[in-house]
């Protein structure tokens, strides 16, 4: 009796690695389908326009500033390719205009320190800018916590040759927020 069953269970198993066998071809069709859905993505990717959006934030940039009296970049690099650039400032803390207010301004280099001087006297109704100062390039609305402003800057006004620089012109601001200003091609 027991070598009968030893018999079927034999049998048995064998029949169990003629199954696997079987189901093995099945398997290779797998590779094949990956291979030619791998080669479709690639196709898909080098056809991607993706110069647009390039060319489109070359032209712009975003500046945080905050309750600390800070800047998050202390170099704004502007592409003299673009006729007009664009800034954004953003005040990321809660601090009120007349208290924490930020700008940016653009002077060259040598022009700074006179500029913030004959800013601070211009006063908060005039957002720290004197009017119609020639030195400055540039510069954005004075604002406060929570606000934010986008100004723009003609490239054509940076001269070869100069260093430019950005700076806060609220009183006392300039010590902790003043960059450099790189031009482009
Ligand atoms: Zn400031």
């Amino acid at each position: 009796m027991k070598t009968y069953l030893a018999l079927i269970s034999a049998a048995v198993l064998g029949l169990a690695a003629c199954s696997q066998e079987a189901s093995k071809p099945a398997e290779t069709a797998t590779p094949a389908a990956k291979t030619s859905a791998s080669s479709v993505e690639t196709t898909a990717s080098t056809a991607e326009p993706a110069s647009v959006a390039v060319a489109d934030t070359a032209c712009s940039t975003v500046v945080e500033s905050d309750d600390a009296m800070k800047f998050n970049v202390a170099e704004i690099n502007i592409s003299k390719a673009c006729p007009q650039f664009s800034i954004t400032l953003k005040h990321m803390g809660k601090m009120p205009k007349a208290a924490m207010g930020h700008n940016i301004v653009i002077t060259k280099a040598e022009d700074v320190d006179a500029v913030v001087k004959e800013s601070a006297a211009a006063g908060v109704d005039n957002e720290f800018v004197k009017a119609d100062d020639s030195r400055v390039i540039a510069h954005s609305s004075l604002i406060g916590g929570g606000e934010e402003t986008t100004f723009t800057v003609d490239t054509g006004k940076f001269a070869a040759g100069n260093q430019y620089e950005f700076f806060c012109s609220f009183p006392g601001h300039v010590a902790m927020m003043r960059g450099k200003v790189n031009l482009t091609e």
